[in-house]
């Protein structure tokens, strides 16, 4: 999980900041942080890397639309999530990071150390995750998406405060809106979750009937996700913001959308590399022929030369993947495979006995060292 600063934040301007409000805000920040003014200061100097390292991707229109889509992972997509079969159900969601559960425990074992992250502090929303399967051809070329997903929103009704219309949550009176309380004495204070008010501080007698005093309902989301051309399984769209949203002001938490590609019937990949395995006949490969290969963007025609091997190899350039990190595209490598004929007829075996008694041994390179290696063995 990214812990890196949203780069916009980083450089104070909002997402959609011109290149210039972006150049100024940059300008602006590195003269304050430069490392010049604040010598033997670390967080300065954190800070003026932290910086540059935005600039360096919000000032590259390429780099910042991929930062857009892709959060920080966009400019080194690993693949990290590894491409869960889960398809289009439902079931492949789970909220995970962010979760309370933790900081409660956190609090009870270590006592203030986990103050500050009291739940009655702005909590960030959950992140969540989105299994898609595409086509290997939506991959390719890349595509729009649209789907559902059920996420926790703040309710409507109540404005996310869990009390009934027209009344107020109270302040705890056992925590007095702490969300914890201290117990023990001398050096040997514990902190523990408040249990009359579960850590929120605060205390609802009438409870909103939509979402049962939680503040929180279960809705469903629509999103367009676009697909980049040249996307591969196992890899990870990041639809920033589009998590579930935070609670008493927090930022909203993402969306990551793991990538499984479907086979193709005819065609695999390796990165931009598209392969393809062709079967010719052993007339078309002794003879030389123009053949129609198949590619992704319909037939080309390619000449298979005379004499073509098992297992040759053929490149048809610009025929292969879109490459996700340029505008450039890979190859098509098609591995030619000479098929032997299985049912011939009476006049057909004549025809070939003939062609073998014609030939001299010469015509196979491959033929005629093995067989001058059989003699030397058996002299
Ligand atoms: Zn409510
Ligand atoms: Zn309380």
């Amino acid at each position: 999980m990214a812990v890196k600063r949203d780069y916009y934040e980083v450089l104070g301007v909002s997402k959609t900041a011109t290149d210039d409000e972006i150049k100024r805000a940059y300008r602006k920040l590195a003269k304050e942080c430069h490392p010049d003014l604040h010598p033997n200061d670390k967080t300065a100097e954190e800070r003026f890397k932290e910086i540059n390292e935005a600039n360096e991707v919000l000032s590259d229109a390429q780099k910042r639309a991929r930062y857009d889509q892709f959060g920080h992972e966009g400019p080194n997509m690993g693949g990290f999530g590894g491409g869960g079969a889960g398809g289009f159900d439902f079931n492949g969601f789970g909220g995970f990071g962010g979760g309370s559960g933790f900081d409660s425990i956190f609090e009870q074992l270590f006592g203030g150390g986990g103050a500050q992250r009291s739940r009655s502090a702005p909590q960030p929303g959950n992140d969540l995750r989105y299994d898609m399967k595409l086509t290997f051809e939506e991959a390719a070329f890349g595509c729009e998406k649209t789907f559902d997903f059920m996420r926790g929103e703040n309710c409507d009704v109540c404005g996310g405060s869990g009390a009934k219309a027209g009344t107020s949550a109270s302040t705890c009176p056992t925590c007095h809106g702490t969300g914890q309380v201290r117990a023990g004495g001398g050096f040997m204070v514990t902190v523990r979750t408040c249990q009359t008010c579960g850590g929120t501080g605060k205390i609802i007698a009438d409870k909103c009937t939509a979402c049962s005093g939680s503040g929180r309902v279960r809705k469903r989301r629509s999103v367009t996700v676009k697909v980049p051309a040249g996307i591969d399984n196992g890899q990870t769209i990041v639809d920033r913001g589009e998590g579930e949203p935070g609670m008493r002001g927090g930022p909203s938490g993402d969306l990551y959308v793991n990538i499984t590609v479907k086979p193709h019937k005819l065609f695999r990949r390796e990165g931009s590399t598209l392969l393809l395995d062709m079967p010719i006949s052993f007339a078309q490969a002794a003879l030389g022929a123009d053949v129609d290969i198949p590619t992704l963007d319909g037939k080309v025609s390619y000449h298979v030369p005379e004499g073509t091997q098992e297992g040759a190899r053929f490149r048809i350039r610009g025929k292969g993947i879109q490459n996700l990190r340029s505008t450039t595209r890979g190859d098509l490598l098609v591995t030619a495979h000479v098929e032997v004929p299985q049912k011939l007829s009476e006049k057909q075996k004549q025809l070939l006995t003939q062609f073998e008694a014609s030939l001299s041994g010469k015509e196979y390179s491959g033929r005629k060292t093995f067989l001058d290696r059989v003699k030397d063995l058996f002299q």
